[in-house]
């Protein structure tokens, strides 16, 4: 369903619901699964995929909530897909002062500043919302009507449009504790997200795994060639190496050039926008900042100078 139709997604402004009530239906929003569920996904429809990736992290972090009247409130609706959720954390990883800042008022916390990039604005019904107090970090729902938050009209990208991707002010907003989804030290966050990040992400092997299967039908000795590096990248990078990062930053760099090779082998065809090399290319460029951190960053750009 999904593949047939990820250039008109590719086109649109936002994600057709219909994909997302289909995901729900066949069970992917709850637990998020296997991680050849996510390469198939990220294979077949960019933008559905990245909504529904943002899904999982409330999903997440609700299920590891010790709020349980929280996660009553949420959780069964999320699993189902009567609700869609998203998140906007990404600014914690920002050097300098803190974006989104939580501050202690009588019952809960008032929330300013501006998350840079919240995606499935228009589409999400809660957002799982961080923000910095002093040392620590806190994580709260925030229903997407609640007043206080400011969005920005969808931000004009060149790739994954349909992600319906904003930035997100906080004018008044204050969460009381009953919506507090987590609350831990600044540092155990760093701690922990260094440990994910640092991992392999499977949506770079899925992109690289159409684009050869692409490849195949024009230059098969070159499809194969790929394809033979993309299965020794994902084999070590599933395998429980201890030095992740550059492991990612391979897959990273590989699904570019598998696309850049269908782009190549295609000629200028691929240049028009009904063609899925071009927006494969741009998919593929997408990940190697998506949950950028400065280790990634430093191992990508090492990469690109050896
Ligand atoms: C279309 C789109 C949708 C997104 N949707 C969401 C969403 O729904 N929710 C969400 O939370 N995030 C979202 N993101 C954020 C995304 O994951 C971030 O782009 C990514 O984490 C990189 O962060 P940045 O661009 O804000 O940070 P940058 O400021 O570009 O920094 C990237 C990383 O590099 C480090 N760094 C920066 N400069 C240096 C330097 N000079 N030396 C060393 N290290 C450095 C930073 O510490 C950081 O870890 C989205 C991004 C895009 C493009």
């Amino acid at each position: 369903m999904l593949a047939p139709a990820a250039q008109d997604t590719d086109q649109a402004d936002i994600v057709p619901r219909s994909h997302l009530r289909a995901l729900a239906d066949a069970g992917l929003f709850d637990a998020a699964g296997h991680r050849t569920v996510y390469e198939i996904l990220a294979g077949a429809c960019g933008a559905t995929f990245f909504v529904w990736v943002q899904h999982h992290a409330p999903v997440r972090l609700l299920v590891a909530s010790a709020n349980a009247a929280l996660s009553d409130q949420w959780l069964p609706r999320l699993r189902s897909g009567a609700v869609l959720g998203g998140v906007a954390f990404a600014h914690l990883r920002r050097p300098g002062p803190p974006p989104v800042r939580a501050r202690r008022v009588a019952g809960g916390y008032a929330l300013e500043g501006e998350a840079p990039w919240v995606t499935s604005w228009g589409l999400a019904d809660v957002f799982a919302v961080a923000a910095r107090c002093d040392d620590r970090v806190v994580f709260v729902a925030v229903p997407a009507d609640a007043p206080g938050l400011v969005p920005s009209p969808p931000l004009r990208l060149t790739v994954m449009q349909a992600t319906s991707t904003v930035r997100l002010g906080f004018d008044g907003l204050t969460v009381s504790d009953a919506d507090v989804i987590v609350e831990l030290p600044f540092a155990q966050w760093q701690t922990d997200d260094a440990v994910a990040t640092a991992k392999p992400n499977p949506a770079a092997f899925g992109v690289a795994a159409t684009c050869t299967r692409l490849l195949a039908d024009l230059d098969p000795e070159t499809a194969a060639a790929l394809e033979t590096e993309r299965l020794e990248c994902r084999r070590r990078s599933y395998g429980g190496e201890p030095d992740q990062v550059p492991l990612r930053a391979w897959s990273l760099e590989l699904a570019v050039r598998c696309a850049l090779a269908l782009v190549a082998a295609t000629g200028g065809r691929s240049m028009e926008r009904t063609h899925p090399a071009q927006r494969l290319l741009r998919e593929a460029v997408f990940y190697a900042i998506q949950a950028q951190t400065g280790a990634l960053r430093a191992a990508t750009l090492d990469r690109l100078t050896r």
